[in-house]
């Protein structure tokens, strides 16, 4: 499913990676450990196709991400959810809007999106919570939202950048319960 051979990443005079290797297999569930610094987003990143490699192969289904044009990365990124530290969402747009936006752009009818997204909202416990804006919600509420939005589309894949480091302990263990599942 996402395949590093050999991937350096330098950045003007940091070496962010240095040939770095691995493979995860469709099912697994990998979470990623290390000090500030050592180059976990950069490897987030890659698999997205936001920053290339500077040399190396960077496989994610059947993309050669290393290789893609940029035209082409909106199509990688349909299927990949992404969750990150900051949640990331649309400020002016409800806690629903923020998951149905992403559906909205695939021109599917509205009974559809909405049965979509409150089965999504329900399933992260927070349906009650659908026309809170951003700034009404908790923040391991607004991770449900996110959660929601990158799962939303059934993604292939779903990548976290430290979803867990703005939460408390309890949050922390219900997010990565969800993310998990
Ligand atoms: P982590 O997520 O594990 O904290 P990062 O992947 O963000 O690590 O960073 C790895 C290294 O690359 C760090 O030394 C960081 O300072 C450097 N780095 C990350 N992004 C950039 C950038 N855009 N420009 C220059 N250096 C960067
Ligand atoms: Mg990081």
């Amino acid at each position: 499913m996402i395949v590093f051979s050999n991937v350096s990443k330098k950045y003007n005079n940091t070496t962010a990676l240095d040939n770095v290797s691995f493979k995860i297999t469709p099912g697994e569930f990998v979470s990623l450990v290390g000090e500030s610094g050592s180059g976990k987003s950069t490897i987030i990143k890659l698999i997205i196709g936001e920053e290339k490699p500077t040399s190396g192969r960077v496989i994610v289904g059947s993309y050669e991400v290393h290789r893609l044009h940029p035209k082409e990365l909106p199509q990688l990124r349909r299927q990949i959810g992404t969750v990150f530290q900051d949640f990331k969402l649309l400020p002016t747009k409800t806690a629903y809007e923020n998951v149905a936006f992403a559906l909205e752009v695939d021109g599917r009818p509205e009974h559809e999106i909405e049965e979509a997204v409150m089965q999504m909202l329900d399933m992260v416990g927070i349906a009650d919570k659908k026309k809170n804006f951003p700034h009404e919600l908790s923040g391991g509420e607004k991770q449900r939202v996110a959660i929601s939005r990158a799962m939303i589309h059934k993604p292939a894949v779903v990548v976290a950048d430290e979803p867990t480091g703005n939460l408390d302990a309890k949050n922390s263990a219900e997010i990565l319960k969800l993310l998990f599942k």
